[in-house]
């Protein structure tokens, strides 16, 4: 394999946690209570945490002592407004948090992240788009299907929610946003196994897209071409 070809390598640790990695960068997603996350091997994972982002305030998309103990290290967080103001105590003053608006990038640590409103509960939850290290991947937390998703550029990786208790995300909504953004993988999220292997099947039957079912704590690389 030629040194230019682009990998994605990914970490997916439950319901929608992932530190995804590309180029020597590594960004952390959605890490949830009980997932068994620790922050020693999260550092010890990561060569670089640019950053954390976070989609929304509940519980198994966030939790606040570990990411205000990433925040006390001085590891940048993006979150909504409510939701840095209650890390806010627990991060510390030296903190680097970065409210996420609808529609607008933020630019951290080499990383590009774009926000947009996801079709959820809660106050401000927000799927994005993170470019980093040459790739550029999607997350859907775990909303629902929104046309207030816009993208502009192909996306070669979509973490895409199949279920799991939410009141919004289903495998059928996730086929909606798989149809809108075409990606080249597809990786469910946020589901029972059974619902995962679902969306994987029909997107892979439906749209002719890459899927890989992700098993908990495995590191998964990703061939991408030039
Ligand atoms: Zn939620």
């Amino acid at each position: 394999m030629s040194g230019d070809r682009r990998v994605l390598s990914f970490i997916f640790f439950g319901r929608a946690a992932i530190l995804l990695s590309s180029g020597g960068r590594s960004v952390l997603i959605d890490p949830g209570v009980n997932l068994g996350l620790r922050l020693e091997r999260l550092l010890g994972e990561s060569n670089d945490l640019s950053c954390v982002i976070v989609s929304h305030e509940h519980p198994d998309h966030f939790d606040r002592d570990l990411v205000g103990r990433l925040a006390s290290r001085g590891i940048p967080v993006l979150g909504s407004r409510y939701l840095l103001s209650g890390l806010s105590g627990a991060a510390g003053p030296d903190a680097d948090l970065r409210i996420m608006r609808h529609g607008e990038s933020v630019e951290v640590g080499g990383v590009e992240v774009r926000p947009f409103r996801a079709k959820h509960t809660g106050l401000g939850p927000f799927v994005v788009f993170v470019e980093l290290g040459g790739i550029s991947a999607f997350h859907g937390s775990d909303s629902g299907f929104t046309p207030s998703i816009r993208s502009s550029a192909g996306v070669d990786v979509a973490f895409l929610p199949a279920g799991g208790g939410s009141p919004t995300a289903s495998v059928s909504e996730s086929l909606r946003i798989a149809r809108l953004l075409n990606p080249r993988w597809i990786v469910p999220i946020h589901g029972t196994r059974r619902e995962l292997s679902s969306l994987a099947k029909k997107a892979s039957r439906v749209l002719g897209v890459g899927t890989v079912v992700p098993e908990r704590g495995e590191t998964v690389e990703l061939p991408l071409g030039d």
